[in-house]
């Protein structure tokens, strides 16, 4: 059954005029290896920990700039939530469709609460905590082509002819700010495009960007603005020892206009300088050394990297199943190919091994979670292609070749091939990145023995759900599988309004 929204009653649970405050017990374990009687033992102590978080509940108005607002996803999400808020349908050749936001965990998928009456009772995950409404969201960005976002949407060649006339005369006057533009990072089939640019050294760029921000703000009276890169994939920049590799020397480079200061990393400065969180949907090290310091320094949220849209979303669930079920991964082929401008882009080396790096290390957790099927240090085959097919558009091909080792040296191959708009898949994720990067900095927490309460880790891990490669604190194990990730951000906002973490017992039925 399937109720729309519930409040938590419990004495643990507060609910004041504008805060929600929960006491929780976090149950978990410490280890220790001791030597014990002459050998060395592993010992396993649970242990409860008492933490405190409070929520903010006011939903503040929210600005959202993308950079690259006027490629496919850009235009895709800006259409797709207009639409969504204009209410509008639009004819198909199969039937009339309604707007939605299928794809979206915030938007579109559930929670269980609890039972009633032998039954199972779910509730929008958005109804958890207190989110901002899509519908509400005020889009704007930037972009190295001047395109309007009407005939960017046309250019994508995404959403339905019939939508696309009806979206038209909202989005025909939405029109990018110039963006910051260095072509040593992108491909050079991307020059074409590049009308609409920041002129001026790296500082004054990261100025423009500030004010475009401010600007922003005040002509759409938000109050509060995140900043998401969904722009073209980039080259990897170098990280060298007084360069980027901390705060003070990448604030020197940009000073000094190094030439290797990537233009996704100058959007970065300028956020956090700025204190507005900045997320990265692209696969490149945007977050150098230099600028993670720069926003632990000032607490101000970073996440990304990468979408996990697709493929590797389906990878992290696949391996995981078998990793999880004692089958041993030997062998991961995935092919790709796309016909849209990301694909034009990926076709160049540099950036092609960008997006290599970020979906290689996507089974790495798992793999190493089982000592049974893998030594230390052993890997399964994984190779990544991705090919530029201009005619697919941007109806991305993904094919898949999983090869395992079973029972008594027998194999199993699992073959899978996805077709898909790759932008219909990358919209709902920008969406539930950009609302839940801005709830997670009206959560504050504390433990036991903790003075003052505390925003989380600028680095958000809790948006790892939604990155192909979760940026993570420094020393800190990255989770790729994706069940866990969604049970981590889940049961976070159920601590949040003091429910315990969906552990899947249903002892009531035992
Ligand atoms: P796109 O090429 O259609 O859009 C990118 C836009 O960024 C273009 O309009 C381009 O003009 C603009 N741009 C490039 N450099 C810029 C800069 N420095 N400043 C401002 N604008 C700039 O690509 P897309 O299909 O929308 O994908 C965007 C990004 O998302 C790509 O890097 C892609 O790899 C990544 N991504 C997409 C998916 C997916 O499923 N669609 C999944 C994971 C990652």
């Amino acid at each position: 059954m399937f109720i729309e929204s519930f409040k938590v009653e419990s004495p643990n649970v507060k609910y004041t005029e504008g805060e929600i405050h929960s006491a929780y017990n976090y149950e978990t374990t410490e280890l220790v290896h001791e030597n014990r009687n002459g050998t060395y033992q592993w010992i396993v102590k649970p242990k409860s920990v008492q933490y405190e978080f409070k929520t903010e509940t006011h939903v503040p108005k929210l600005g959202v700039m993308l950079v690259g607002w006027g490629g496919n996803n850009g235009s895709t999400l800006t259409g797709g939530v207009i639409a969504n808020r204009e209410g509008i349908s639009w004819a198909t050749k199969d039937k009339v469709q309604q707007a939605n936001y299928f794809g979206s965990l915030t938007q579109a998928s559930t929670i269980r609460v609890g039972s009633f009456n032998g039954e199972e009772i779910y509730a929008p995950f958005k109804s958890l905590l207190p989110m901002v409404n899509p519908d509400d969201v005020v889009f704007g960005g930037w972009d190295i082509s001047d395109m309007n976002l009407a005939d960017s949407m046309a250019r994508a060649k995404v959403l339905d002819i019939d939508l696309q006339k009806q979206l038209r005369p909202y989005m025909e006057s939405m029109v990018p700010l110039p963006g910051i533009f260095d072509p040593d990072f992108i491909a050079a089939n991307q020059g074409s495009r590049a009308n609409n640019v920041i002129k001026g050294t790296k500082k004054e760029q990261v100025q423009q960007v500030i004010k475009d921000i401010r600007e922003f703000k005040e002509a759409n009276k938000v109050d509060k603005v995140v900043v998401l890169w969904t722009a073209n994939t980039e080259r990897y920049s170098n990280v060298l020892e007084g360069l980027n590799d901390t705060m003070e020397n990448l604030m020197a480079s940009v000073e000094r206009n190094e030439s290797e200061i990537s233009p996704s990393t100058l959007y970065g400065i300028a956020c956090v300088l700025e204190n507005v969180p900045y997320i990265n949907g692209s696969p490149q090290n945007t977050f150098v050394p230099g600028l993670i310091d720069l926003a632990v320094q000032r607490n101000c949220l970073i996440g990304g990297d990468d979408f996990k849209s697709g493929q590797t979303k389906m990878k992290s669930v696949l391996v995981d199943f078998l990793v999880g079920a004692g089958i041993k991964p030997t062998s991961i082929v995935s092919y790709n190919h796309l016909g849209n401008n990301d694909g034009m882009n990926l076709s160049a080396p540099q950036t092609f091994r960008s997006k290599e790096i970020s979906k290689s290390s996507v089974v790495d957790d798992m793999v190493s979670s089982n000592g049974i099927l893998f030594e230390p240090g052993e890997h399964p085959d994984h190779v990544i292609v991705i090919k530029y097919v201009p005619y697919v558009g941007d109806s991305k091909r993904a094919m898949d070749e999983y090869t395992s080792e079973i029972f008594m040296g027998g194999k199993s191959t699992i073959a899978m091939h996805n077709t898909c708009e790759d932008s219909l898949l990358a919209a709902p994720i920008i969406l539930d990145l950009v609302l839940l990067a801005e709830l997670s900095t009206r959560i504050q927490l504390k433990a036991e023995g903790e003075g003052k309460f505390h925003s989380f880790h600028p680095v958000a891990t809790i948006l790892s759900y939604l990155t192909k490669a979760p940026l993570v604190p420094p020393g800190t194990p990255v989770v790729n599988a994706l069940a866990k990730q969604r049970a981590m951000l889940e049961n976070i906002m159920r601590a949040c309004v003091g429910l315990a973490p969906e552990n899947n017992m249903i002892l009531e039925y035992k």
